[in-house]
Protein backbone atom coordinates (compact mmCIF):
# COMPACT_ATOMS: atom_id res chain seq x y z
CA UNK A 1 0.00 0.00 0.00
CA UNK A 2 1.45 3.58 -1.21
CA UNK A 3 1.44 6.07 1.60
CA UNK A 4 -0.87 8.66 1.93
CA UNK A 5 0.17 12.19 1.37
CA UNK A 6 -1.87 14.40 3.31
CA UNK A 7 -2.18 17.98 1.92
CA UNK A 8 -3.65 20.64 4.03
CA UNK A 9 -5.54 22.21 1.71
CA UNK A 10 -6.50 25.07 3.86
CA UNK A 11 -3.27 25.95 4.96
CA UNK A 12 -2.01 25.29 1.24
CA UNK A 13 -4.88 28.01 0.25
CA UNK A 14 -4.03 30.77 2.87
CA UNK A 15 -0.06 30.78 1.68
CA UNK A 16 -1.08 30.78 -1.90
CA UNK A 17 -0.55 34.52 -2.45
CA UNK A 18 -1.83 34.80 -6.06
CA UNK A 19 -5.57 34.08 -4.94
CA UNK A 20 -5.00 36.84 -2.76
CA UNK A 21 -3.68 39.53 -4.98
CA UNK A 22 -6.66 38.40 -7.82
CA UNK A 23 -8.93 39.53 -4.73
CA UNK A 24 -7.21 42.64 -3.95
CA UNK A 25 -7.18 43.19 -7.52
CA UNK A 26 -11.13 42.51 -7.82
CA UNK A 27 -12.01 44.24 -4.94
CA UNK A 28 -9.86 47.73 -6.57
CA UNK A 29 -11.52 46.97 -10.27
CA UNK A 30 -15.05 46.92 -8.12
CA UNK A 31 -13.89 50.21 -6.17
CA UNK A 32 -12.97 51.92 -9.26
CA UNK A 33 -15.80 51.20 -11.23
CA UNK A 34 -13.51 49.29 -13.97
CA UNK A 35 -14.49 47.52 -16.54
CA UNK A 36 -14.50 44.26 -15.70
CA UNK A 37 -12.23 43.28 -19.08
CA UNK A 38 -9.38 45.08 -16.65
CA UNK A 39 -9.57 42.34 -14.19
CA UNK A 40 -9.88 39.51 -16.67
CA UNK A 41 -6.50 41.23 -18.35
CA UNK A 42 -4.42 41.00 -15.01
CA UNK A 43 -5.66 38.26 -13.30
CA UNK A 44 -3.12 35.99 -15.08
CA UNK A 45 0.84 36.74 -15.88
CA UNK A 46 1.07 37.27 -19.89
CA UNK A 47 4.17 35.20 -19.90
CA UNK A 48 5.88 32.21 -17.68
CA UNK A 49 8.95 30.82 -19.08
CA UNK A 50 10.26 27.60 -17.65
CA UNK A 51 14.14 26.17 -18.15
CA UNK A 52 16.38 23.92 -16.78
CA UNK A 53 19.88 24.82 -16.63
CA UNK A 54 22.85 22.84 -16.54
CA UNK A 55 25.56 23.33 -13.87
CA UNK A 56 29.07 21.65 -14.45
CA UNK A 57 29.64 20.08 -11.03
CA UNK A 58 33.27 20.51 -9.75
CA UNK A 59 32.72 17.03 -7.85
CA UNK A 60 32.19 15.93 -11.57
CA UNK A 61 28.86 15.57 -13.86
CA UNK A 62 25.80 17.95 -14.41
CA UNK A 63 22.90 18.41 -12.51
CA UNK A 64 19.92 21.31 -13.81
CA UNK A 65 18.62 23.78 -11.30
CA UNK A 66 14.73 24.49 -12.50
CA UNK A 67 14.33 27.97 -12.91
CA UNK A 68 11.10 30.66 -13.80
CA UNK A 69 10.81 33.95 -15.66
CA UNK A 70 7.42 35.32 -15.00
CA UNK A 71 6.28 38.13 -17.23
CA UNK A 72 3.38 39.78 -15.60
CA UNK A 73 2.00 42.81 -17.30
CA UNK A 74 3.94 45.11 -19.68
CA UNK A 75 1.41 48.05 -20.24
CA UNK A 76 2.87 50.74 -18.48
CA UNK A 77 6.62 49.47 -19.99
CA UNK A 78 9.49 46.98 -19.95
CA UNK A 79 8.69 44.73 -17.28
CA UNK A 80 10.89 44.45 -14.60
CA UNK A 81 11.60 42.32 -11.25
CA UNK A 82 14.57 40.58 -9.44
CA UNK A 83 15.57 36.95 -9.46
CA UNK A 84 15.56 34.82 -6.79
CA UNK A 85 17.71 31.70 -5.72
CA UNK A 86 15.86 29.77 -3.22
CA UNK A 87 15.72 25.66 -2.58
CA UNK A 88 11.86 26.88 -2.30
CA UNK A 89 11.05 28.35 -5.65
CA UNK A 90 8.65 27.91 -7.59
CA UNK A 91 6.25 28.76 -10.37
CA UNK A 92 3.44 29.82 -8.64
CA UNK A 93 5.69 31.57 -6.14
CA UNK A 94 7.52 33.34 -8.74
CA UNK A 95 3.95 34.33 -10.57
CA UNK A 96 2.87 36.16 -7.33
CA UNK A 97 5.95 37.87 -7.32
CA UNK A 98 5.67 39.30 -11.02
CA UNK A 99 1.98 40.26 -9.71
CA UNK A 100 3.43 42.25 -7.11
CA UNK A 101 5.91 44.07 -8.97
CA UNK A 102 3.81 45.10 -11.32
CA UNK A 103 1.39 46.77 -8.41
CA UNK A 104 4.47 48.12 -7.20
CA UNK A 105 5.66 49.69 -10.31
CA UNK A 106 2.34 51.33 -11.19
CA UNK A 107 1.47 52.15 -7.52
CA UNK A 108 4.59 54.08 -7.21
CA UNK A 109 4.17 56.00 -10.66
CA UNK A 110 6.98 54.16 -12.50
CA UNK A 111 6.97 53.60 -16.42
CA UNK A 112 7.87 49.92 -16.24
CA UNK A 113 5.70 46.54 -15.64
CA UNK A 114 6.26 43.66 -13.41
CA UNK A 115 7.87 40.50 -13.91
CA UNK A 116 10.04 37.77 -12.05
CA UNK A 117 12.63 35.37 -11.84
CA UNK A 118 13.65 32.38 -9.58
CA UNK A 119 15.36 29.46 -9.66
CA UNK A 120 15.52 26.25 -7.37
CA UNK A 121 18.59 25.95 -6.05
CA UNK A 122 20.63 26.41 -2.62
CA UNK A 123 23.35 28.57 -3.53
CA UNK A 124 25.27 28.08 -0.16
CA UNK A 125 25.77 24.44 -1.47
CA UNK A 126 27.01 25.92 -4.85
CA UNK A 127 30.98 26.80 -5.08
CA UNK A 128 31.24 30.36 -6.65
CA UNK A 129 32.04 28.81 -10.22
CA UNK A 130 29.48 26.88 -10.33
CA UNK A 131 26.86 30.14 -8.70
CA UNK A 132 28.47 31.86 -11.87
CA UNK A 133 27.69 29.41 -13.95
CA UNK A 134 24.26 28.96 -12.60
CA UNK A 135 23.71 32.70 -13.51
CA UNK A 136 25.37 32.72 -17.12
CA UNK A 137 22.90 29.60 -18.07
CA UNK A 138 19.87 31.60 -16.49
CA UNK A 139 20.57 34.59 -19.34
CA UNK A 140 21.89 32.06 -21.62
CA UNK A 141 18.35 30.40 -21.79
CA UNK A 142 15.72 33.59 -21.44
CA UNK A 143 18.34 35.89 -23.46
CA UNK A 144 15.16 36.28 -26.11
CA UNK A 145 12.87 36.91 -23.71
CA UNK A 146 14.54 39.18 -21.51
CA UNK A 147 16.01 42.68 -22.72
CA UNK A 148 16.90 46.80 -21.74
CA UNK A 149 13.93 47.73 -23.48
CA UNK A 150 12.25 44.06 -22.52
CA UNK A 151 12.40 42.58 -19.52
CA UNK A 152 15.03 43.98 -17.13
CA UNK A 153 16.17 41.63 -13.88
CA UNK A 154 17.56 42.95 -11.01
CA UNK A 155 18.81 41.30 -7.59
CA UNK A 156 16.64 39.37 -4.98
CA UNK A 157 16.21 36.84 -2.23
CA UNK A 158 19.86 35.12 -1.97
CA UNK A 159 21.29 37.22 -5.58
CA UNK A 160 23.57 40.30 -5.44
CA UNK A 161 25.57 43.16 -7.32
CA UNK A 162 28.05 40.04 -8.56
CA UNK A 163 25.67 38.19 -9.55
CA UNK A 164 24.20 40.90 -11.81
CA UNK A 165 27.38 41.36 -12.92
CA UNK A 166 27.79 38.11 -14.17
CA UNK A 167 24.06 38.20 -16.26
CA UNK A 168 25.34 41.96 -17.61
CA UNK A 169 28.43 40.15 -19.18
CA UNK A 170 26.67 37.29 -20.39
CA UNK A 171 24.42 39.10 -22.08
CA UNK A 172 26.71 41.52 -23.76
CA UNK A 173 28.64 38.96 -25.35
CA UNK A 174 25.67 37.16 -26.44
CA UNK A 175 24.29 40.32 -28.07
CA UNK A 176 27.31 41.53 -28.79
CA UNK A 177 27.02 45.01 -27.91
CA UNK A 178 27.59 47.33 -24.56
CA UNK A 179 23.77 46.97 -23.01
CA UNK A 180 24.28 48.22 -19.55
CA UNK A 181 20.48 48.91 -18.64
CA UNK A 182 19.75 44.84 -19.38
CA UNK A 183 20.14 44.55 -15.70
CA UNK A 184 19.99 46.52 -12.50
CA UNK A 185 21.62 46.47 -9.04
CA UNK A 186 24.84 45.74 -11.18
CA UNK A 187 28.28 46.38 -9.97
CA UNK A 188 29.05 50.63 -10.13
CA UNK A 189 31.73 49.85 -12.41
CA UNK A 190 29.39 48.37 -14.72
CA UNK A 191 27.12 50.85 -14.56
CA UNK A 192 25.57 50.04 -11.80
CA UNK A 193 23.68 53.11 -9.93
CA UNK A 194 25.19 54.69 -6.36
CA UNK A 195 22.48 53.88 -3.28
CA UNK A 196 21.15 51.22 -5.09
CA UNK A 197 22.19 48.48 -2.88
CA UNK A 198 20.56 50.30 0.50
CA UNK A 199 17.81 51.44 -1.39
CA UNK A 200 15.39 48.80 -0.40
CA UNK A 201 15.86 49.18 3.26
CA UNK A 202 16.55 52.98 3.40
CA UNK A 203 13.03 53.08 1.33
CA UNK A 204 11.68 50.84 4.05
CA UNK A 205 12.24 53.55 6.76
CA UNK A 206 11.27 56.09 4.93
CA UNK A 207 7.83 55.23 4.74
CA UNK A 208 7.78 54.02 8.22
CA UNK A 209 8.58 57.29 9.16
CA UNK A 210 5.71 59.23 6.95
CA UNK A 211 3.29 55.98 8.01
CA UNK A 212 4.34 57.00 11.91
CA UNK A 213 3.79 61.05 11.11
CA UNK A 214 0.46 60.54 10.08
CA UNK A 215 -0.60 58.17 12.94
CA UNK A 216 0.59 61.48 15.16
CA UNK A 217 4.12 59.62 15.91
CA UNK A 218 7.50 59.46 16.05
CA UNK A 219 10.39 57.28 14.96
CA UNK A 220 12.57 58.55 17.18
CA UNK A 221 12.48 56.33 20.65
CA UNK A 222 10.09 54.08 18.38
CA UNK A 223 10.74 50.31 19.50
CA UNK A 224 11.38 48.46 15.95
CA UNK A 225 11.53 44.47 15.73
CA UNK A 226 13.42 43.25 12.54
CA UNK A 227 12.84 39.51 11.05
CA UNK A 228 15.63 39.12 8.46
CA UNK A 229 18.66 40.59 7.79
CA UNK A 230 19.59 40.16 3.89
CA UNK A 231 20.17 43.09 2.32
CA UNK A 232 16.49 44.50 3.26
CA UNK A 233 16.21 44.26 7.10
CA UNK A 234 20.17 45.08 7.42
CA UNK A 235 20.03 47.95 5.73
CA UNK A 236 17.02 48.88 7.22
CA UNK A 237 18.12 48.09 10.91
CA UNK A 238 20.85 50.25 10.89
CA UNK A 239 18.86 53.46 9.43
CA UNK A 240 16.07 53.08 12.05
CA UNK A 241 18.94 53.34 14.39
CA UNK A 242 20.36 56.05 12.99
CA UNK A 243 17.05 57.56 12.79
CA UNK A 244 16.82 57.30 16.48
CA UNK A 245 14.40 54.69 16.84
CA UNK A 246 15.23 51.81 18.77
CA UNK A 247 15.87 48.61 17.02
CA UNK A 248 15.25 45.90 19.98
CA UNK A 249 15.77 42.67 17.95
CA UNK A 250 16.26 41.24 15.19
CA UNK A 251 16.59 38.02 13.41
CA UNK A 252 18.15 35.73 10.85
CA UNK A 253 17.55 32.11 9.20
CA UNK A 254 19.11 30.70 12.23
CA UNK A 255 18.32 33.05 15.25
CA UNK A 256 16.80 35.51 17.36
CA UNK A 257 18.26 38.22 19.67
CA UNK A 258 17.13 40.54 21.63
CA UNK A 259 18.12 43.86 23.48
CA UNK A 260 15.61 46.29 25.40
CA UNK A 261 17.92 49.49 25.25
CA UNK A 262 18.00 48.95 21.36
CA UNK A 263 21.29 46.51 19.61
CA UNK A 264 24.20 48.17 18.09
CA UNK A 265 23.31 47.41 14.56
CA UNK A 266 26.52 48.28 13.16
CA UNK A 267 28.44 46.02 15.57
CA UNK A 268 25.73 43.43 14.97
CA UNK A 269 26.34 43.55 11.14
CA UNK A 270 29.69 43.15 11.84
CA UNK A 271 29.20 40.32 14.12
CA UNK A 272 27.00 38.75 11.91
CA UNK A 273 29.54 39.23 9.03
CA UNK A 274 32.11 37.43 11.01
CA UNK A 275 30.18 34.40 12.33
CA UNK A 276 27.23 34.31 9.72
CA UNK A 277 24.34 34.85 12.12
CA UNK A 278 23.24 36.76 14.54
CA UNK A 279 23.28 34.52 17.35
CA UNK A 280 25.64 34.77 20.13
CA UNK A 281 25.39 38.58 19.93
CA UNK A 282 27.03 40.17 22.98
CA UNK A 283 24.97 41.76 25.27
CA UNK A 284 21.49 40.90 23.37
CA UNK A 285 19.40 38.04 25.23
CA UNK A 286 18.25 34.97 22.71
CA UNK A 287 14.74 35.00 21.85
CA UNK A 288 12.40 32.21 19.60
CA UNK A 289 11.89 33.63 16.13
CA UNK A 290 8.40 33.33 16.10
CA UNK A 291 7.93 35.22 19.50
CA UNK A 292 10.03 38.37 17.65
CA UNK A 293 7.08 38.63 15.99
CA UNK A 294 4.93 38.99 18.69
CA UNK A 295 6.89 41.56 20.77
CA UNK A 296 5.68 44.24 22.22
CA UNK A 297 7.03 47.02 19.83
CA UNK A 298 6.05 50.00 17.70
CA UNK A 299 6.46 48.83 14.38
CA UNK A 300 7.81 45.26 12.92
CA UNK A 301 9.43 44.82 10.13
CA UNK A 302 9.05 41.33 8.26
CA UNK A 303 11.85 41.49 6.57
CA UNK A 304 12.70 37.85 5.30
CA UNK A 305 9.81 35.84 2.84
CA UNK A 306 6.59 35.48 2.33
CA UNK A 307 3.83 34.27 4.42
CA UNK A 308 5.58 35.19 7.90
CA UNK A 309 2.45 36.36 9.57
CA UNK A 310 -0.14 33.67 9.32
CA UNK A 311 -3.74 33.91 10.71
CA UNK A 312 -2.76 31.71 13.18
CA UNK A 313 0.37 34.44 14.29
CA UNK A 314 -1.84 37.18 13.48
CA UNK A 315 -4.26 37.54 17.20
CA UNK A 316 -0.80 37.31 19.29
CA UNK A 317 0.94 40.29 16.91
CA UNK A 318 1.32 43.20 19.12
CA UNK A 319 3.06 45.94 17.26
CA UNK A 320 1.03 48.75 15.77
CA UNK A 321 2.76 48.89 12.54
CA UNK A 322 3.96 46.35 10.36
CA UNK A 323 6.15 47.41 7.74
CA UNK A 324 6.27 44.75 5.11
CA UNK A 325 10.34 45.50 3.96
CA UNK A 326 9.54 41.76 2.03
CA UNK A 327 7.37 40.49 -0.10
CA UNK A 328 3.92 38.83 1.02
CA UNK A 329 5.12 38.51 4.32
CA UNK A 330 1.36 38.63 5.45
CA UNK A 331 -1.15 35.84 4.34
CA UNK A 332 -4.93 37.73 2.91
CA UNK A 333 -6.27 36.09 6.51
CA UNK A 334 -3.69 37.41 9.04
CA UNK A 335 -4.16 40.84 6.73
CA UNK A 336 -8.33 40.64 7.55
CA UNK A 337 -7.37 40.02 11.82
CA UNK A 338 -4.51 42.88 11.85
CA UNK A 339 -7.38 45.07 10.12
CA UNK A 340 -9.94 44.21 12.85
CA UNK A 341 -7.22 44.71 15.44
CA UNK A 342 -6.84 48.30 14.04
CA UNK A 343 -3.06 47.34 12.95
CA UNK A 344 -1.57 49.07 10.12
CA UNK A 345 0.49 47.30 7.66
CA UNK A 346 2.23 49.33 5.20
CA UNK A 347 2.13 46.92 2.26
CA UNK A 348 4.76 45.66 0.46
CA UNK A 349 4.05 47.31 -2.53
CA UNK A 350 4.97 50.31 -1.20
CA UNK A 351 7.00 49.80 1.87
CA UNK A 352 9.86 48.01 -0.23
CA UNK A 353 9.55 50.38 -3.51
CA UNK A 354 12.62 52.18 -2.65
CA UNK A 355 14.61 49.17 -4.26
CA UNK A 356 12.74 49.58 -7.83
CA UNK A 357 12.45 53.00 -7.56
CA UNK A 358 16.15 53.21 -7.85
CA UNK A 359 16.65 50.73 -10.65
CA UNK A 360 14.69 52.75 -12.64
CA UNK A 361 16.71 55.68 -11.49
CA UNK A 362 19.55 53.23 -12.94
CA UNK A 363 18.13 52.29 -16.01
CA UNK A 364 17.69 55.99 -16.77
CA UNK A 365 21.03 56.47 -16.43
CA UNK A 366 22.28 53.82 -18.36
CA UNK A 367 20.06 54.98 -21.08
CA UNK A 368 22.29 58.44 -20.76
CA UNK A 369 25.10 57.20 -19.86
CA UNK A 370 25.64 59.59 -17.40
CA UNK A 371 25.87 58.64 -13.46
CA UNK A 372 24.20 60.84 -10.62
CA UNK A 373 25.84 61.50 -7.66
CA UNK A 374 24.44 58.96 -4.37
CA UNK A 375 22.82 62.50 -3.10
CA UNK A 376 20.61 63.19 -6.47
CA UNK A 377 19.36 59.51 -6.16
CA UNK A 378 18.84 59.13 -2.72
CA UNK A 379 16.79 62.65 -2.45
CA UNK A 380 14.80 61.61 -5.84
CA UNK A 381 14.14 58.05 -4.21
CA UNK A 382 12.99 59.77 -0.89
CA UNK A 383 10.76 62.19 -2.62
CA UNK A 384 8.73 59.66 -4.77
CA UNK A 385 7.96 57.75 -1.86
CA UNK A 386 7.44 60.77 0.03
CA UNK A 387 4.70 61.15 -3.11
CA UNK A 388 3.30 57.67 -2.99
CA UNK A 389 2.67 57.50 0.63
CA UNK A 390 0.95 60.87 0.43
CA UNK A 391 -1.25 59.29 -2.34
CA UNK A 392 -1.62 56.07 -0.29
CA UNK A 393 -2.96 57.72 2.71
CA UNK A 394 -4.78 60.42 1.16
CA UNK A 395 -6.83 57.32 -0.97
CA UNK A 396 -7.02 54.96 2.50
CA UNK A 397 -8.86 58.17 4.47
CA UNK A 398 -10.91 59.46 1.98
CA UNK A 399 -12.20 55.55 0.80
CA UNK A 400 -12.32 54.36 4.35
CA UNK A 401 -9.46 51.84 3.30
CA UNK A 402 -7.00 50.19 4.98
CA UNK A 403 -3.07 50.72 3.45
CA UNK A 404 -2.80 47.74 1.11
CA UNK A 405 -6.52 47.98 -0.15
CA UNK A 406 -5.13 51.96 -1.11
CA UNK A 407 -1.94 50.65 -2.83
CA UNK A 408 -3.80 48.59 -5.32
CA UNK A 409 -6.21 51.21 -5.40
CA UNK A 410 -3.79 53.21 -6.54
CA UNK A 411 -2.16 50.56 -8.71
CA UNK A 412 -5.05 49.25 -10.50
CA UNK A 413 -6.05 53.03 -11.48
CA UNK A 414 -2.87 53.61 -13.41
CA UNK A 415 -2.83 50.29 -15.13
CA UNK A 416 -6.21 50.72 -15.98
CA UNK A 417 -5.50 54.13 -17.49
CA UNK A 418 -2.57 52.37 -19.24
CA UNK A 419 -4.71 49.79 -20.58
CA UNK A 420 -7.39 52.34 -21.63
CA UNK A 421 -4.71 54.84 -23.55
CA UNK A 422 -3.65 51.44 -25.81
CA UNK A 423 -7.05 51.34 -26.59
CA UNK A 424 -7.65 47.38 -24.66
CA UNK A 425 -10.55 48.84 -22.94
CA UNK A 426 -12.52 49.05 -25.81
CA UNK A 427 -15.31 47.09 -25.03
CA UNK A 428 -16.67 46.24 -28.88
CA UNK A 429 -13.28 45.52 -29.85
CA UNK A 430 -11.48 42.17 -28.86
CA UNK A 431 -9.13 42.39 -25.70
CA UNK A 432 -5.30 42.16 -26.96
N1 LIG B 1 13.72 42.43 -6.00
C1 LIG B 1 13.32 43.76 -5.66
C2 LIG B 1 11.82 43.81 -5.42
O1 LIG B 1 11.21 42.83 -5.09
C3 LIG B 1 13.81 44.79 -6.67
C4 LIG B 1 13.36 44.59 -8.07
C5 LIG B 1 14.05 45.51 -9.05
O2 LIG B 1 14.84 46.34 -8.65
O3 LIG B 1 13.76 45.37 -10.25
O4 LIG B 1 11.21 44.85 -5.50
Amino acid sequence: MTAEIKIDTALERERDPVGAIQQQLRAAVERLTLPQTVYELLRLPMRAIKVAIPVHLEAGGYRLFEGWRVQHSDVLGPTKGGIRFHPAVSEQEVTALAMWMSYKTAANGLPLGGAKGGVRVDPRALSVRELEQLSRGYVRLLRNEMGPRRDIPAPDVNTDARIMGWMADEYMQLVGQSEPGFVTGKPLVLGGSPGRLEATGRGVVVTVREVLRARGQRLAGARVAVQGFGNAGRVAARRFAEAGARVVAVSDSRAAVYCEQGLAVPALIAHKQRTGSVGGFPGAEPIGQEELLTLEVEVLVPAALENAITEELAPRVRARVIAEAANGPTTAAADAILRQRDIWVIPDIVCNAGGVIVSYFEWVQNTTGYLWTARKVERLCEDKLVQTCAALLGCAEQLGLDLRQAAYTLAVERLAEGLRARGRLNEQGAPR
